[in-house]
């Protein structure tokens, strides 16, 4: 039987979700643009310090979003490490994470700061299976909340600029060489970062939970795979990592879309767009619409597709419709139940 899938037109008329957008002002650009291409978000507050507001203020603009535009906003919120050292940081941690709850908060991120920046008392760093945390992810669980992780960076960050495979992360890591692990050889490997979180997940094991950035294992779907296989509450995001995926694409096409057919109940769509202070409307909304066709165009069509990212053009994958539904909406929803709330609804 031949497969049915998308073509470029219908991408207006599709339903989807994203599942990681960072909205940090009140203006509402990403969100209209959002409504108008058919699009749901889940904006997530991370704990990144100072670029991004104090959390509580990245709270408040999430709520205002998620208020005014219930069918489209939903939010995941995060916690400060401050105070790490005081006997009651994890208790206080809780609380507030029972607040941002009740005020809609769906799911808690934790980010690379953890591993890679934030220290103790005695100058080690804070690693993700940290006893202390226990309690939190524990919370988290009884809350039926869920845990959305940036673990590590993709595996490029512990190479030189140019052995890096996609121009992206030459890009951003040309860009800040504090992150560069390439040239931190005293901090942990990119082994220790994903070891640390595994450790964690086996601690956790009925938590559910988002590998942002495909868990920082983008390098390899075979990778990814097992990661999938080892912990069956989690799921995977391509946030800005399609690129990785597209590179193996042009070396083996069969491997990376029978990835996408054998784990099409695992993976979700999101872009990691970013709607900040400095941000200019009309170069967002262009990124946006630029991204999203040529994402598109890769996952549904087998044209030859040029992308930023690589020198040379990449194969998409074209794959049939109902996994296409799957991992630009159906995913999200199972993570997420009733989150969004229905138009029909509305009274
Ligand atoms: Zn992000």
């Amino acid at each position: 039987m031949e497969m049915e899938h998308y073509t470029m037109k219908d991408f207006g008329n599709v339903s989807k979700i994203d599942v990681h957008a960072h909205i940090n002002t009140e203006t509402t650009w990403m969100i209209d643009e959002a409504r108008a291409n058919n699009f749901r978000l889940m904006v997530m507050a991370v704990d990144v310090v100072p670029d991004y507001p104090p959390i509580p203020e990245q709270l408040r603009v999430r709520i205002k979003h998620h208020l005014e535009h219930p069918d489209i906003v939903i939010f995941s919120t995060a916690f400060t490490l401050d105070g790490w050292d005081d006997p009651d940081w994890s208790d206080k941690v809780i609380k507030k994470l029972g607040e941002d709850f009740e005020n809609g908060a769906v799911g808690v991120k934790v980010w690379k700061n953890i591993g890679m920046e934030a220290k103790d008392a005695n100058g080690n760093l804070i690693m993700l299976d940290d006893p202390k945390f226990d309690d939190i992810f524990r919370f988290l669980k009884d809350q039926n909340k869920v845990l959305i992780s940036h673990a590590g960076e993709p595996k490029n960050c512990w190479l030189p600029l140019e052995q890096m495979t996609v121009k992206n992360d030459r890009d951003y890591f040309g860009k800040h060489p504090e992150y560069h692990m390439y040239l931190h050889p005293e901090f942990p490997s990119y082994e220790q970062q994903m070891e640390a979180r595994d450790k964690m997940l086996d601690k956790n094991p009925s938590l559910t939970f988002i590998g942002a950035h495909l868990a920082s294992l983008e390098w390899s779907v075979e990778k990814i795979a097992k990661f999938l296989d080892r912990y069956p509450n989690a799921s995977v995001d391509l946030a800005e990592r399609i690129s990785h995926l597209q590179y193996q694409t042009q070396s083996d096409h069969q491997k990376v879309r029978n990835f996408f057919m054998d784990y099409q109940d695992r993976i979700l769509y999101g872009t990691d767009f970013q709607q900040l202070e400095d941000t200019d409307p009309i170069t967002l909304i262009k990124n946006m619409n630029e991204r999203w066709m040529l994402e598109w165009k890769y996952f549904n069509t087998d044209e030859k597709i040029s992308v930023p990212e690589l020198d040379l053009p990449v194969r998409g994958l074209a794959l049939p419709k109902n996994v296409v539904d799957k991992i630009y909406r159906l995913n999200a929803e199972k993570i997420f139940p009733n989150a969004w709330k229905d138009d029909k609804d509305e009274s």
